[in-house]
């Protein structure tokens, strides 16, 4: 999970990039970097932690230019060691690049292997290292050519954007599992080159575009490329050649991003996020109904799904738990019992609401079921009377392999238990899951595919997987309970 800003035609284009990452922080907390073009030299800076800790003014004033590509990571793929923090930057071929990526290529070892074979030389471990290293060796008279030629070679999910001294480069893979969108700047004469009739921003999510002011133009297309010229706006778009193995070849969006990851101010592929996550929550209270007194979600992303519930059932909506945003991800748990009050730093319940009720508690997804056995604690200990559990996502059985950081297949707790043990398992009075029917139905008329599918990826959820890539990781699991 990662987020990329870019933007081009800027007099302040650190400044615009920084706010840009700063919207998107959501998609990774462990590290950001920046980096700026200005009289064809791209200068970086990247750094571990938070946007607003790693960027201080006398930082964003050491970027100069007026174009900027940002990166905020979160590592799935390659750890979270120093050289894999994004924007990577090399000369290649002659020419200034820098380079960021959002999602997970299935078949990075193999690449690696090659291309280490071949007398290649890595710093880090992350896979946008392998793209730079392909773009290196690629044919092709420019950095576009070269992005077709490699986008043949990378297996899952790449949603890439790339600066170079004359272009900016963004494309998406020909299954489009991670979004990105293209927005034009406001009209604001004094920030922007005189002769630019052109100022473009691409990001990972549109909430971005609201906080700089720019306006959403389209989404990128799974399999397309876009190339801005920097000299003069121009913007074009091109077809990348269809990836070889592919075992179908529909788009295949994530649906977590629309369930858990994206911002709810975001709109994803046509569809608010918010809207969304409240239909599932009307849909699944149409699906799984329960006698109660309220209904409370486990905020933030349960909030809309629960409001949803709430409606379609006729029942009250109330909040019930308090989220502390100050414990990132990043929080240090230095000894045992500090790590026990883990959750309670980040939640805290209402005894006044939650006391002698009978809960319906809406959560977007169950991954290990800890957490949510936890929170099922401190809802009992705040004196609920019942607690029916309600999740807008099916069961999580299946790791992901294309950018979102799940755990192995015996650690995810579906995959071990049956519905009525989870029950038993979490402590709650009832269990109930959104089925993957319902979600696929989600997906808007003009979103499906030619064959009526919804174009979204249910892997994690029903363990069919695009490619063999994944198939054989999944196989190669360690200590996999059951097959895929
Ligand atoms: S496997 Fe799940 S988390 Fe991964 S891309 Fe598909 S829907 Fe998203």
């Amino acid at each position: 999970m990662c987020g990329i800003f870019a933007l081009t035609h800027h007099r302040e284009a650190a400044h615009m990039a920084f706010l840009g990452l700063f919207a998107l922080q959501h998609r990774g907390q462990e590290s950001a970097g920046l980096s700026t073009l200005h009289k064809g030299q791209i200068t970086v800076h990247r750094d571990v932690g938070l946007v607003a800790d790693i960027f201080s003014p006398d930082i964003l004033s050491r970027l100069p230019g007026t174009a900027a590509l940002g990166h905020v990571r979160y590592s799935t793929a390659g750890g979270d060691a120093r050289a894999n923090i994004q924007p990577l930057a090399a000369r290649v071929n002659g020419q200034h690049v820098a380079l960021a990526h959002n999602g997970n290529l299935v078949n990075a070892p193999e690449l690696r292997e090659d291309l280490e074979r071949r007398g290649a030389i890595f710093q880090g471990t992350a896979d946008t290292e392998i793209i730079l290293h392909l773009l290196a060796q690629a044919p092709g008279a420019d950095m576009g050519a070269k992005l077709k030629h490699i986008s043949g070679l990378l297996e899952g999910a790449f949603t890439l954007v790339l600066m170079t001294q004359t272009h900016l480069y963004a494309c998406v893979d020909a299954l489009g599992y991670r979004p990105l969108s293209l927005a034009k700047f406001n009209h604001e004469p004094q920030s922007f080159l005189g002769d630019a009739p052109e100022c473009w921003v691409v990001a990972s999510e549109t909430c971005s575009f609201e906080l700089v002011n720019a306006r959403f133009e389209r989404d990128i297309l799974p399999g397309e490329l876009i190339e801005i010229e920097l000299a003069t706006g121009k913007c074009s778009t091109h077809v990348l050649p269809q990836v070889r193995s592919l075992a179908q070849s529909e788009p295949r969006r994530c649906v977590f991003e629309h369930i858990y990851f994206a911002r709810p101010d975001s709109y994803l592929w046509g569809q608010s996020t918010f809207l969304f996550r409240e239909t599932l929550g009307e849909k699944l209270a149409a699906q799984a109904p329960v006698d109660a007194d309220l209904v409370i979600p486990i905020p933030d992303s349960g909030v809309p799904m629960a409001m949803g519930y709430a409606r379609a059932s006729k029942l009250p909506y109330a909040v019930g738990l308090i989220r502390n945003h100050y414990v990132g991800r990043t929080f240090i748990e230095p000894t045992q019992t500090i790590r026990n009050f883990r959750l309670r730093l980040k939640l805290s319940p209402l005894r006044h609401v939650i006391e002698g009720k009978r809960l319906v508690v809406v959560d977007d997804s169950i991954v290990r079921g800890t957490t949510s056995r936890r929170i099922v604690e401190l809802l009992r200990e705040a004196g609920a009377k019942e607690v029916h559990m309600r999740i807008g996502s099916p069961p999580v059985k299946f790791p992901c392999f294309y950018g979102i950081d799940t755990p192995k297949r015996r650690e995810l707790l579906a995959q071990q238990m049956s519905l009525s043990e989870m029950r038993e398992e979490l402590q709650v009075d009832s269990l109930a899951y959104l089925s993957i029917d319902t979600l696929h139905q989600m997906a808007p008329q003009k979103q499906r595919t030619s064959e009526g599918g919804s174009g979204l990826c249910d892997s994690c959820f029903s363990g069919c997987y695009s490619d063999n890539f994944a198939q054989r990781r999944l196989r190669e699991e360690p200590n996999a309970l059951v097959g895929g």
